[in-house]
C-alpha cells in the first residue's frame, strides 16, 4: 500500500513546476550566483539544479532529508519576515518518496572534494562517498513520481504543457534574479544537450528580459513605476494563519516595479504575450492583479496583451505565503484597494505614453 509519507509528499511537490521551484529556492536560499538547471527529456528522466551556493554542512547530512527538517528557521523573527524562501523542510524529504534522488555537496572554497549523499525513501540518508565536486549543491531528481503509477501517466500525457510551465517559471526566476546567473537545458533521449536559455551574473533586468526573450523586445516596454498608498488596516487576512501578526507601524504603502508594454506599439508588430508578477521578488501567481493589467491595457489596445514584469513590493505583515503547502497561494491584504489603486496608477502611466 502506500504510505502516509508518499502521500503527504505528492500534496508538496504536485508537478514539474513543484520540483523546480524547490529546488531553485533552495539554491537562492543558499546564496548561490549561478544556477544550472539540466532536463533528460523534458524532465520526465531527471532533473538537475546545480548551484555555487554554501553546500550543506556534514554536520547536517543525516538530516537534511528528514521530514520537517530545515536549517533555516531559527526564530519565530524569522518566521514572520519570510527573508528565506523555505522554512517548512517538506522538498527535500518530499522528493525522496517520489522520486529516485540523490545530492551532491561540497563546502570548501578551494577544494575539489565534496560528498554524495544516498536516501531512503523515508528520507534517512543511507550512504555517504566521496566525489569530485566545485563548492555547491547539486539536486538529482530521477523519475519523479515513479511510484505514483497515475499521475506519472498524467505526466506523461502532458509533458510538453508541463515542461512549458516549467520554463515559464524558470524564466521568471532568471528575470527577477539580477545577482544570478542561470543556464537551463534540456537533453532528449539520444541527443545532444541543448541550451534553452542563460542569462548573466549581475545584469540588470532588462538585460534578463532580453537575453530570454530577445533584444527585440525592449523599445516596446516603458518602466513600470507605481506608488500605491493603501489604508492602514488592521482587520486581519481572511484566512490567514494566527500566527499573522498585525501592527500599526507597518507600512502600508506598496511599490510596483517593473516593465510594461507601450499601450501603442508600432504597426503591426506584437509584443509577447508573456506575464510574470512577483511579490517581494518571488514568482508568484496573482488572478486578480493579472485580470486588473489586462483590463487596463486593453482600454487602450484591443488587439495586443501586454507583457508583464511587475514586482509588487509590500509589508512581509501585509500578506501571507505560507497557506498552501506548495506555497503557491498568496493572500493579499486590502486586495479591493490595491486592485482600485493599481487600476487609476496604470490607467495615467498609460495616458502620459499614448501619442
Ligand atoms: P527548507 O528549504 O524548507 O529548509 P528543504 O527540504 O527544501 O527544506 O531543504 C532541507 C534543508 O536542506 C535546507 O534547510 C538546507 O539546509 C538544505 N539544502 C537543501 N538544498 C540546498 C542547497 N541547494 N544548498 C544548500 N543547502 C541545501
Ligand atoms: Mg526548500
Amino acid at each position: 500500500g502506500r504510505s502516509i509519507h508518499q502521500i503527504q509528499s505528492g500534496q508538496v511537490i504536485v508537478d514539474l513546476c513543484s520540483v523546480v521551484k524547490e529546488l531553485v529556492e533552495n539554491s537562492l536560499d543558499a546564496h548561490a550566483t549561478s544556477i544550472d538547471v539540466r532536463f533528460k527529456n523534458h524532465g520526465l528522466d531527471s532533473i538537475e539544479v546545480q548551484d555555487n551556493g554554501e553546500g550543506i554542512n556534514p554536520d547536517n547530512y543525516e538530516t537534511v532529508a528528514l521530514k520537517h527538517y530545515t536549517s533555516k528557521l531559527s526564530s519565530y523573527e524569522d518566521l514572520s519576515s519570510l527573508q528565506t524562501f523555505g522554512f517548512r523542510g517538506e522538498a527535500l524529504s518530499s522528493l525522496c518518496a517520489l522520486s529516485s534522488f540523490h545530492v551532491r555537496t561540497a563546502q570548501e572554497k578551494d577544494g575539489s572534494k565534496g560528498t554524495r549523499l544516498d536516501f531512503e525513501t523515508s528520507g534517512k540518508l543511507r550512504a555517504t562517498s566521496v566525489i569530485a565536486s566545485q563548492k555547491g549543491t547539486t539536486v538529482a531528481v530521477e523519475d519523479i513520481f515513479r511510484n505514483l503509477p497515475v499521475r506519472r501517466k498524467e505526466l506523461e500525457k502532458n509533458v510538453k504543457r508541463e515542461y512549458g510551465k516549467v520554463l515559464n517559471l524558470l524564466h521568471a526566476y532568471a528575470c527577477i534574479s539580477t545577482g544570478v546567473r542561470f543556464i537551463v537545458s534540456n537533453q532528449m533521449i539520444k541527443n545532444k544537450k541543448v541550451t534553452v536559455f542563460s542569462t548573466k551574473m549581475n545584469s540588470t533586468t532588462k538585460e534578463n528580459i532580453a537575453n530570454i526573450y530577445g533584444a527585440k523586445t525592449l523599445p516596446a516596454l516603458i518602466p513600470l513605476d507605481l506608488t500605491l498608498e493603501l489604508e492602514p488596516s488592521n482587520a486581519p487576512i481572511q484566512g490567514a494563519r494566527s500566527w499573522r501578526m498585525q501592527s500599526d507601524t507597518d507600512s502600508r504603502e506598496v511599490q510596483v516595479v517593473g516593465h510594461i508594454s507601450r499601450p501603442v506599439f508600432g504597426e503591426g508588430r506584437q509584443t509577447p504575450d508573456r506575464q510574470m508578477f512577483f511579490v517581494n521578488s518571488r514568482p508568484c501567481a496573482l488572478p486578480q492583479v493579472t485580470k486588473a493589467f489586462n483590463e487596463v491595457y486593453k482600454s487602450f489596445n484591443v488587439s495586443q496583451s501586454p507583457f508583464i514584469f511587475a514586482n509588487l513590493e509590500l509589508d512581509t505583515n501585509a500578506y501571507d505565503v505560507n497557506v498552501s503547502p506548495d506555497k503557491r497561494t498568496i493572500l493579499l491584504h486590502d486586495q479591493t484597494t490595491l486592485l482600485e489603486n493599481i487600476k487609476t496608477s496604470l490607467t495615467r502611466l498609460f495616458e502620459s505614453h499614448d501619442q
